[in-house]
């Protein structure tokens, strides 16, 4: 199973992913997660990424389809995987589908932007391992202690209000059109972002599993 999770910033696709991995025996990749432990270790890819991440804008396409050519060739993915926020762009893409990586499905959890603004002054992560919280809906069993690698939780720093709303402004500009480019190949699966849970069963029935 090749699989996209598609969404707005903050639509729960990360904690979706997590799940999914789980259920599907099939590792998740998330560029952001790639990318925050690139800015973390100070590598020449974090140091490219540091400015356009903390501005809440997009990362140039040539170093993400790098990040995923590599990533996508470690034996752990030879069974499928899913992505979690790539492709971002319709350049991403076509450069995937040049590739022949061809997908399965590409699920777009479909959430308000208010509803997003609301929720991600909540959203917590995992310094060390990225795995994602919140305070309300997805609380750590221990306040600011992540529960699979005891790492401490953080707020991101692109969680802040404006940076939020200009990921939503790129959002909408750069990745929705993804929609469309998937919906023409035929495998455009559309899911509403309830709880973690309802989420998650409407995922696994639009996937038929
Ligand atoms: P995320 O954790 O997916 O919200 O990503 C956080 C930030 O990393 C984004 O706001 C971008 O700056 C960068 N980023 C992650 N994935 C991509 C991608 N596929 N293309 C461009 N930038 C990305």
């Amino acid at each position: 199973m090749k699989l996209i999770l598609l969404g707005a910033p903050g639509a729960g696709k990360g904690t979706q992913a997590e799940i999914l991995s789980e259920k599907l025996n099939i590792p998740t990749i998330s560029t952001g997660n790639i990318l925050r432990a690139a800015v973390k270790n100070g590598t020449p890819t974090g140091l490219k990424a540091k400015a356009f991440m903390d501005a809440g804008q997009l990362v140039p396409d040539d170093v993400i389809i790098g990040i995923i050519n590599e990533r996508l060739a470690e034996p752990d993915c030879a069974n499928g995987y899913i992505l979690d926020g790539v492709p971002r762009t319709v350049a991403q893409a076509e450069a995937m589908e040049k590739a022949d990586i061809i997908f399965d499905a590409v699920v777009s959890i479909e959430i308000s932007d208010d509803e997003i603004i609301n929720r991600m002054s909540g959203r917590r992560v995992c310094e060390s391992c990225g795995a994602s919280y919140h305070v309300i809906a997805a609380p750590p069993k221990q306040d600011g202690v992540c529960d699979n690698c005891k790492g401490k939780l953080i707020r991101r720093k692109d969680d802040a209000p404006e940076t939020v709303k200009a990921r939503l402004e790129v959002y909408h500009k750069e990745t929705e059109p993804l929609k469309d480019f998937y919906a023409k190949r035929g495998i455009l699966k559309s899911v509403e972002n309830r709880s973690i849970a309802e989420t998650t069963e409407s995922i696994l029935r639009v996937l038929g599993k």
